[in-house]
This record gives C-alpha cells, structure tokens and sequence, in this order.
C-alpha cells in the first residue's frame, strides 16, 4: 500500500483556491494536518462569516486529499477563528445533546496525572454501570487515546456526524485525533472552543451518564473559557500533595469558583508509595495535603492514588488498571474514588463561594 507523506498532502491541499482570492497555502488557513495509516484529516480555519463559503474549499479539501494514493478515508473540519474584537458573543454555554453531566478532570500544572486519573476514573465509572464517555480537550498533551489504546479514528456518519471510538466500554474522543501528539500547535482561545463545540455537537455521544472532560493542565485564559462556556456540572481537581502542587491546585479552585462551576472534589495523585520490597508505606510527599485543601475549601476530598510503577505503566501502555487489573488495590482505590464522585454529583455543593443557579 502506497505512504503517504505529509508533504505530498499539503503540496496537493496548498493549490486549492479560497474566496476572496489566494490559496490555502498562501492564507495561512491549514491549521492542522493528521496521517494516520491511511486516514487523512485536515483542520481548516476559517471565521464564522466565512464558513458557508468555505464549505467548498472544505469538500475540495477532502476530494483532494480522497484522490491520493493510499488514501482510505479524507476528512477535512472547518474551525472557527475569530479575531477577540470581532467575535460576537459565544453562545450561552456548550452542552451535550443527550449527556446528563459533564465533568472537568483539572489540574494547577501538567505532569500530576491528570489525564491518567480522568482514564481510570471513566472506567472506574463505567464499571459502577454508568454509561461514560471521555473528551480529551488537553490540547497541549493529548494522551487519551494512546492511555485507552485506542489506534484507530473516529467514524465520520453522514450529516458531518462524528462516531466517538470505543475502548473498554468507553467512548472516547480527542483533540489528538485531529493533531499528532507531538506536534508543535499553538491554539489560540476561540480555535480551542471552535474544536471544542465540534467535539460536543458533531460527536455521537447519547445516551451517556457521564462526559468526563480532561482539561487542559493549568489556569489560563484557555482553560478558563472552556470551564466558562462549557455547561459543567462540576469541576474535579487533581493534585500531587506537594505544598507547591498544591498552591497551583488552589489556583485551579479559584478558577471554578471565578465563573460558578461546583468543585466536585479533589482526589491526591501519587499521594504515597507502597514499597514492594518492604511492603511499608512510605509518605514521599508527605500525603495528605490535598484532603486539608479541601477542607479548607469546603470541597470533598475523593480519595488518594499512591505512587506506583504498575499504574504507570497500565496507562502509558494503553491498558488502564481499573480494567486490567481490576481486582488490584489500586483498581479499589480508584472504584471508591469514582462512587464518591457520583455520590458527590447527587448533593448540591453548598460552598458559600458558589452561586448555585
Ligand atoms: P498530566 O495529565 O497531569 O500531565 P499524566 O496523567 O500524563 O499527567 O501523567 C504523567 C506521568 O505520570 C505518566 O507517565 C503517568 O503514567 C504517570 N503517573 C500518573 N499517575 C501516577 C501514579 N499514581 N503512579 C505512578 N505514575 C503515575
């Protein structure tokens, strides 16, 4: 079977002409390109005056891109981008047809595990009956499909419908499917919610219980638009129990409380380590910080994760522990912290800093 290479994708996809005269190329509107194996998809940007006249260049992206060898499925997505003073105002907030709740996996800064907590709680949820789906809006990092070792792409359905891929009961979809993991994008706020209302409206997802949301690691002005505009039912917040993990994490409470979305709870990642050789517990960040936050924020504390090297290689290799070692005490660790959640989402927060609507 013929490779396809990037450069020969964007050569062809370079010399389609757009409105108002130039090429794609020329206008700088090829904001995204992804290769995988024989599926081809292209993120073009445009501005909402634009977007029915850029329908076309869209359909001839795909038959473009359709017409090379090798090329088993073209996709091209059109994504709205907006200079901030032109734009008008984003719609009320985003929702899910057919989703009862959408919940914020958040985190103060990358690299506490987040988005391997977001993954075992979804199965740790799923496995409690519930039906779950899983949106990876980490734009920086997406890993969600490679930690759900999920390989293959959506399914596009007619009427520019998108089928979410399923892995483990799961549904899963991801900004990653529209980027290579490693490539270097700088998204701008309104791209980031223009892919965002795309992966809520355009996806699938009915009938789902739980929309579990990884968000972006962080508290800056892209996380706080897509916890302002996305209709959360709370918010998550995942920390290391490190006094320093623990300011960023506060920041990312503040962040909630900022724009009304109800801190569901806060669960401690890598919160001790269960030494094998010896069998004891030892506390290398001295644990339980993360429960005295949530005191301190009238938040529930959920539950702490320990450090160990099986859950990181579980999640790096696309085999999560909740499902592959689900009798595993981290496997428990993780079904507790997943009942304390739902158990969370049936109370109505009464933190005197949230307005409940
Ligand atoms: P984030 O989403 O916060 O950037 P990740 O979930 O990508 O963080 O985790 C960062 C790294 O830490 C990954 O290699 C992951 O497997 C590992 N990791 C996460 N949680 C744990 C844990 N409890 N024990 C051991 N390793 C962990």
């Amino acid at each position: 079977m013929a490779v396809i290479d990037e450069k020969t994708v964007r050569e062809h996809l370079s010399r389609i002409p757009v409105p108002g005269g130039g090429d794609l190329e020329s206008g700088g509107l090829l904001a995204g390109l992804t290769i995988n194996g024989g599926a081809v998809m292209v993120m073009i940007s445009t501005t909402a005056d634009q977007a029915a006249a850029m329908e076309d260049v869209r359909q001839a992206c795909e038959a473009a891109i359709a017409a090379l060898p090798g090329v088993e499925k073209a996709t091209a997505v059109l994504t709205a981008e907006m200079p901030a003073e032109a734009a008008p105002p984003l719609p009320e907030k985003l929702g899910a047809e057919g989703v009862a709740s959408i919940i914020a996996v958040a985190s103060g800064k990358g690299g506490v595990g987040k988005s391997t907590t977001a993954v075992n709680l979804a199965m740790a949820l799923a496995r409690l009956g519930k039906s779950v789906g899983i949106l990876d809006a980490d734009i920086y990092g997406p890993s969600i499909p490679r930690m759900m070792g999920v390989d293959a792409n959506p399914r596009q359905l007619p009427g520019n419908k998108l089928e979410p891929v399923e892995s483990y009961g799961v549904k899963c979809m991801s900004m990653g499917f529209l980027v290579q993991e490693d490539d270097p994008i700088i998204w701008r706020g309104a791209m980031v919610m223009g892919a965002l209302e795309q992966m809520l409206n355009d996806v699938i997802w009915a009938p789902l219980d739980i929309l579990v949301v990884d968000m972006p690691p962080g508290t800056g002005d892209v996380q706080l638009t897509l916890a302002q505009k996305t209709k959360l039912a709370g918010a998550v917040i995942v920390s290391t129990p490190q006094d320093i993990a623990l300011l960023d994490a506060r920041k990312g409470i503040n962040m909630f409380h900022k724009v009304n979305v109800p801190i569901l709870g806060i669960i401690e990642n890598m919160s001790y380590f269960l030494c094998p050789g010896c069998g004891e517990r030892h506390d290398i960040f001295s644990t339980g910080g993360a429960r005295l936050t949530a005191e301190k924020y009238a938040a529930p504390f959920l539950g702490g994760i320990p450090l160990d090297l099986d859950i990181r290689e579980t999640s790096d290799g696309g085999r999560p522990i909740v499902v592959s070692k689900s009798s595993s005490a981290h496997a428990k660790a993780y079904m507790e912290i997943a009942a304390n959640l739902v158990e969370s989402l049936s109370v109505p927060r009464a933190s005197p800093k949230i307005t409940i609507e």
